[in-house]
């Protein structure tokens, strides 16, 4: 994913740009994740909050998080995509559900996260590395 990207919700009317390359791109396998998604498969990526802009009207739904960490979820308020989120204990970052963006192919996953979370009828077959947790938010 490289230079400016842009994505949205199902509907359109959450919209956002980003003019720099993501920090992280990963693939979410916890339980949190396979509750809001309905999937096992929760691929997202991480951007500077000052990197991205975000127009349209969403709604926020503060969660805690397993860790603790309370979460704010922003879902769009006329088709409820959840667009993205961020974490409370990480005031500079959004994190962006990949499947909002416009152009799928520019998203390259480079780790999966909390893998023991899977399903048994879910298999990996990439060979990218997988952890049990997610290193980079704990
Ligand atoms: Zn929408
Ligand atoms: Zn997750």
């Amino acid at each position: 994913m490289s230079g400016k990207f842009e994505g949205g919700c199902l509907c359109g009317e959450v919209r956002y740009s980003c003019s720099e390359q993501p920090m992280s791109q990963f693939i979410c396998h916890c339980t949190e994740c396979q509750k809001i998604t309905g999937s096992p498969v929760s691929p997202g990526f991480m951007v500077n909050k000052s990197d991205v802009k975000v127009t349209g009207n969403y709604s926020e739904h503060k969660i805690a998080a397993a860790s603790g960490r309370e979460m704010l979820r922003k879902f769009c308020s006329i088709c409820g995509s959840r667009v993205f989120e961020e974490s409370l204990g990480m005031a500079d970052i959004y994190m962006f559900n990949a499947g909002s963006l416009d152009d799928q192919s520019v998203f390259e996953p480079e780790v999966h996260y909390w893998v023991n979370s899977l399903p048994s009828w879910y298999k990996i077959t990439d060979s990218l590395p997988q952890y049990d947790k997610q290193p980079d938010v704990e």
